[in-house]
């Protein structure tokens, strides 16, 4: 018998989102649940004071990929934003990337020559040279003063574990330059949608059916029985009811702040590099679409340990988990009618153009197929 729905899609995030615009435009019904009350996964924007405030974590669009920059600039337009973070270790305020600046602040050296020589001579101080972990990966790459002053304290924070029981392809997404440029990314496009990111997922989710506050987990066989198949963007784990044993995250809470004054930092991130603060990061939402409203918003971000009952927002991608997380994708493998797909379904600490660019890709070949 025909089902009502082609697809039931479990998460409205960027890769639900993607999949359904697409499936809608190859002709089918899709019917998107998320078990939050709003759509857009850890994109979504709250509007405060009339800042479009980033609920779950800073959020920079940044890829390579001119594809997938027409594709979102095709749904909303997107502004110059360019994140140039802060940081602050001890007591004094450096820039990041880390690059000239960042050298003449720490150091004092003014040429990419006098620079590089002190980077040799930091990271000859330890001589690591085939590093098998987080620690070990900076040293190797920045040396000492770099790794004591900016990487070890905001890491083990941000992962609530010592830097040398972390993957190294962590920190390997941070560019170093030996010019003065202070763009966090290496990426040709970079921007903030105008009008903040629920405009994206709004145009992505038009003319789709939507359901919020609605758990899959609630009702799994009414839901199942619903479509011909399913989307899953949630826990890969959760799906297979735990039972090889559970994923581990790590979980932020966010502090916001109300300040009557027009600017709190002067810019959108300042990390805070070392642990004389609980909290990782400052989030100044204004910054980001060049605000100019009379007061401000802030945001404290606070790293936690992540239990079945919190938010979980980065997967651990160490031996442990990784190995466990491979089981679950052979089972996954056997379920012919379920697509996995996402940050959680995939236990991979994807960027939003990574994501999209899956949700494009997987799409295709599904709707091909069809
Ligand atoms: P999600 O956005 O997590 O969406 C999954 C959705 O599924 C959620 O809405 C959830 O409620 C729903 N769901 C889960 N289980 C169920 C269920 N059982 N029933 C119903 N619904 C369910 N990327 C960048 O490119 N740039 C950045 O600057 C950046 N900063 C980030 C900062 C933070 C703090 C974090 C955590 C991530 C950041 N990212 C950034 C990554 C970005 O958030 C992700 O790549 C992207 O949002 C993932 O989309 P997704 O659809 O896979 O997952
Ligand atoms: N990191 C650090 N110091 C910083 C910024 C980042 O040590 O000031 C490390 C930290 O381990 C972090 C990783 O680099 O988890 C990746 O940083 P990024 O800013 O890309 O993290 P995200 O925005 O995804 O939290």
């Amino acid at each position: 018998m025909k089902k009502k729905y082609d697809y039931l899609i479990v998460g409205s995030g960027l890769f639900g989102s993607v999949f359904a615009c697409e499936a809608l435009k190859a002709g089918k019904k899709c019917l998107v649940i998320d078990k939050r009350n709003h759509v857009g996964g850890n994109v979504f924007c709250e509007n405060i004071e009339g800042i479009n405030i980033h609920k779950y974590g800073a959020h920079i669009f940044h890829t390579n990929d001119k594809d997938i920059w027409d594709y979102v600039n095709g749904i909303v337009e997107f502004n110059n934003f360019t994140n140039s973070p802060l940081a602050l270790s001890k007591g004094k305020l450096y820039n990041l990337p880390f690059n000239m600046n960042t050298f003449y602040q720490l150091w004092g050296t003014k040429t990419p020559q006098e620079a590089k020589a002190k980077i040799e001579e930091q990271i000859a101080i330890y001589g690591v040279k085939n590093p098998q972990n987080l620690e070990e990966q900076a040293l190797s790459l920045v040396g000492k003063d770099i790794y004591d002053n900016f990487i070890k304290e905001y890491t083990e924070k941000q992962w609530g574990r010592k830097a040398t029981e972390l993957p190294s392809f962590i920190i390997k997404r941070i560019p170093i330059r030996f010019t003065f440029d202070n763009n966090y990314f290496n990426d040709t496009y970079q921007g903030i949608p105008k009008g903040g990111y629920n405009k994206l997922i709004d145009g992505l989710l038009q003319g789709i059916e939507v359901i919020k506050d609605t758990d899959f987990f609630s009702d799994r066989q009414k839901f199942t029985e619903l479509a011909d198949k399913i989307v899953y963007s949630g826990k890969i784990d959760e799906y297979f009811d735990y039972n090889l044993g559970v994923l581990e995250y790590r979980s932020l809470s966010f502090e916001n702040e109300i300040l009557d004054k027009e600017d709190f930092q002067g810019n959108a991130v300042v990390n805070y590099s070392d642990t004389t603060y609980d909290f990782t990061r400052i989030i100044e939402h204004k910054h980001f679409e060049f605000g100019k409203q009379g007061k401000t918003v802030i945001t404290k971000e606070y790293p936690k340990e992540w239990t079945p009952s919190t938010e979980a927002f980065y997967p651990i991608n160490n031996e442990k988990n990784q190995a466990l997380f491979e089981k679950y994708k052979k089972l996954a493998l056997n379920e012919k009618n379920v697509i996995f797909g996402g940050r959680l379904a995939e236990y991979k600490y994807y960027d939003m153009h990574q994501v999209i660019a899956q949700a494009l890709t997987r799409s295709k070949k599904e709707l091909k197929n069809d």
